[in-house]
């Protein structure tokens, strides 16, 4: 990807969170864009740092974890795919947030690999909305329990909710997934007494839903980098 394309489509996608925002009456600095590079190499993540993009997610770590070795210094990375219980661990430390805990044994294996590393690991929660039998993400019904053992977990942060709704052809299709996630935070956030700040929701085909309903995290890849071979 060279830079004129690059920072074409990174203001493209910035244009459209600002107009979402603005909608509905947002400020656009309380949603953050991380730039989703799997399937794209160190140089396409390069030409987008370039640009100013400082925030990158990946969904596989034995992709991430050369490729953010070979990226420029000095970028936040995010882990948003499906986290193998046997790669759990090489994800602490190395991601400043993990998007994708979904259950209490995952958050067991990062609590103990991140207090072996004297640090504070940030998580996210995903949610299986729609209760899809194929997709990762807690069950609604079980969110409380889970949230409630990884709230006790000193070297974990829980940051919020993260969601990948049901696939729409009409980009509103998710919308009601997104405010689903919201009330769940809401909801969440209540019963544990302490604010949990981040929703984690939207990607290319329907952040304008999302940013509607709250997302602090738009989770952008092909309209950023093309797509997908
Ligand atoms: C790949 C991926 C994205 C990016 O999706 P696009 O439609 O390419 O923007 C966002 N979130 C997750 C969890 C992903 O796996």
């Amino acid at each position: 990807m060279g830079e004129d394309t690059a920072k074409t489509r990174l203001a493209g996608v910035l244009e459209r969170i600002e107009t979402a925002c603005r909608a509905c009456g947002r400020d656009p600095a309380e949603v953050t864009l991380v730039a989703v590079s799997k399937f794209h190499d160190a140089s396409a993540v390069a030409a987008l740092a370039a640009c100013g993009q400082t925030i990158f997610g990946e969904s596989y770590i034995q992709e991430a974890l050369p490729k953010i070795e070979a990226a420029p210094a000095g970028l936040s990375w995010h882990f948003i795919g499906h986290l193998q219980r046997n790669k759990a661990k090489l994800a602490v430390g190395r991601f400043d947030l993990i998007h994708t805990v979904d259950n209490v044994e995952l958050a067991h294996i990062l609590q103990k690999n991140a207090a072996a590393q004297q640090l504070t690991q940030a998580v996210c929660l995903q949610v299986n909305v729609a209760g899809e039998a194929q997709k990762s993400g807690v069950a609604p019904e079980g969110l409380d329990a889970l949230a409630e053992v990884v709230a006790q977990c000193p070297n974990l942060r829980l940051d919020g909710l993260m969601v990948i709704p049901p696939v729409f052809d009409d980009p509103e299709g998710a919308r009601p997934a997104f405010a689903r996630l919201r009330e769940l935070r809401d909801a969440l956030a209540s019963r544990l007494g302490r604010p949990l700040p981040t929703l984690s929701m939207g990607m290319s085909g329907d952040l304008e839903a999302a940013v509607t309903e709250g997302a602090t995290h738009v989770r952008v890849g092909t309209d950023l980098f093309g797509p997908r071979i």
